[in-house]
């Protein structure tokens, strides 16, 4: 039997790097801005691109469920993976929430198969910080570790 296993770091948001704060600032900001009146479950997404800007984006919900789109996926729509000052560095997903649980926020599924499109895309690894609602972080330092056994262009190669 063979296992899959990665590293992770839990930590809080004050014994991050001052860059990482403000990224984690930056996701909660936008969080608030969120349009989520049917599940008022608010997330906001901010990408550290290498050009060292700031780019953020909140969920978007739809009366007709699947069109809304998730914060993660909203925000990796403008960004072309391609252009080196928009290759990404890092991503930091907080929310808002009603629900009883404060754990940090992973990205769902399907924004962790878009995260490491850009990641292959721009040869380099994101870093993906999780937020909880009280100051606590996971990251981890590379999108794969979210997402072993992914599909890639490779599958699709002739
Ligand atoms: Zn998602």
């Amino acid at each position: 039997m063979e296992q899959f296993s990665f590293s992770y770091q839990k930590t809080t948001v004050a014994e991050l790097p001052t860059t990482i704060q403000h990224l984690i600032q930056a996701s909660e900001d936008v969080a608030r801005h969120a349009y989520a009146p049917y599940s008022n479950f608010k997330v906001g997404a901010a990408a550290l691109l290498a050009g060292g800007s700031t780019m953020v984006c909140a969920n978007h919900e739809n009366a007709s469920y699947p069109a809304g789109t998730c914060a993660e996926r909203g925000l990796l729509a403008h960004i072309n993976p391609t252009e080196a000052d928009q290759q990404i560095n890092a991503i930091a997903v907080s929310y808002i929430s009603d629900a009883k649980t404060q754990t940090p926020l992973s990205p769902c599924g399907i924004c962790r198969q878009t995260i490491l499109e850009q990641q292959l895309a721009q040869n380099a690894p994101i870093a993906i910080y999780m937020c909880s609602t009280d100051g606590h972080v996971i990251y981890v330092e590379d999108a794969t570790h979210l997402l072993p056994f992914y599909f890639s262009s490779k599958n699709l190669e002739l």
